[in-house]
């Protein structure tokens, strides 16, 4: 029988999102400043055998599915090999992958082929010039493109747009219109504090103002029901092809239900997003730690996870807050 992680308050911890590079081609305001950030020595990245090892370990305790994210994970050298061995573990049987959209066409044939077909792609404008501003990059035309090819090729595809003010209000009717031609869903997502730069305003679009915003301009709106574990409560117009959701991701109101776990790209082992790292595994294994002792810190750190976001954001109220690009989102 599969020995599990469970938390203080009885939930099954069984997603790992797992982080393989802090490294990124687009320079997105709401994640890292402009000029980028010290990324870290490759050194002190996971390396690809030590990733394999802890996932053989997340997945004898119950981890059945992983999210791969980064920065941009296909930035990294030897990506797609790494998920080919990633594929064999035993115990893990969902893989998904959030990407800025910047994967090849040969990346997603092989996704496809290693059983990886579930996609989100980050992207808050449908409007290249506000596209730019907010990632500094002049990469729409090819992150569209990108997402018309994963629907050619049959991925599940979720878009997560960031909502800000004065940043792309205005794409949020459009991102609603795509998905009557699209069989797509679009996330809206409330802004979060890990922008790298230790500045943050409360988010003045949140879930509720979000929804009220799209059921003015929708009234004929239908709830549609959510996963188990969901983040987003997800919706439908009737007759659209696609659906879109909204994440209260700075209201945190589903951490009720969190079965998520993070490891980041250098080890650090998150049992919340907005808390301090519980432990660095890597540091741990880079010890000479034996696999029990590994295992000890995991179910150490799972048994003290925090109820909810807010407990976890004030153990390091006063810490500036790391960039998503570290955290792995
Ligand atoms: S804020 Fe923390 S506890 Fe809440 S859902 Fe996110 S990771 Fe889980």
């Amino acid at each position: 029988m599969t020995k599990k992680l469970i938390d203080q308050y009885g939930r099954t911890l069984n997603y790992l999102r797992l982080s393989v590079t802090d490294r990124c081609n687009f320079r997105c305001y709401y994640c890292m400043p402009e000029e980028g950030m010290n990324f870290v020595d490759r050194k002190d990245l996971l390396s690809y055998e030590e990733l394999e090892y802890l996932l053989d370990i997340f997945s004898s305790y119950g981890v059945n599915k992983v999210r791969i994210t980064g920065g941009e994970p296909f930035v990294r050298k030897g990506i797609m090999d790494f998920l080919e061995k990633m594929s064999q573990i035993e115990g893990i049987n969902q893989i998904t992958v959030t990407s800025n959209g910047t994967l090849s066409r040969d990346q997603m044939i092989e996704l496809k082929r290693l059983g990886i077909t579930k996609i989100n792609i980050s992207l808050d404008s449908l409007n290249k010039q506000r596209f730019f501003e907010i990632t500094r990059r002049d990469k729409f035309d090819e992150v569209f493109q990108c997402i018309l090819d994963l629907l050619e090729l049959g991925f599940e595809v979720k878009l997560n747009a960031v909502v800000a003010d004065e940043k792309n209000i205005s794409d949020i009717i459009p991102f609603v219109e795509l998905t009557k031609y699209y069989p797509l869903s679009v996330r809206f997502l409330e802004e979060m504090p890990f922008n790298g730069s230790g500045k943050f305003e409360v988010p003045k679009w949140n879930h509720v103002v979000l929804y009220e915003y799209i059921a003015t301009a929708y009234p004929t709106i239908v709830k549609l029901s959510d996963e188990k574990n969901s983040t987003s409560a997800n919706y439908q117009i009737p007759g659209y092809k696609g659906s879109f959701g909204i994440i209260a991701s700075f209201s945190r109101t589903f951490c009720g239900t969190c079965n998520r776990i993070r490891l980041s790209a250098t080890g650090e082992f998150r049992t919340c997003l907005y808390g301090p790292a519980a432990v660095n595994l890597r540091d741990v294994l880079r010890s000479g730690a034996s696999r029990e002792e590994l295992v000890q810190e995991i179910i150490m750190a799972v048994a003290k996870k925090e109820k909810d976001g807010f407990e976890a954001e004030s153990l390091q109220a006063e810490a500036p807050k790391k960039s998503m690009s570290f955290l792995g989102g």
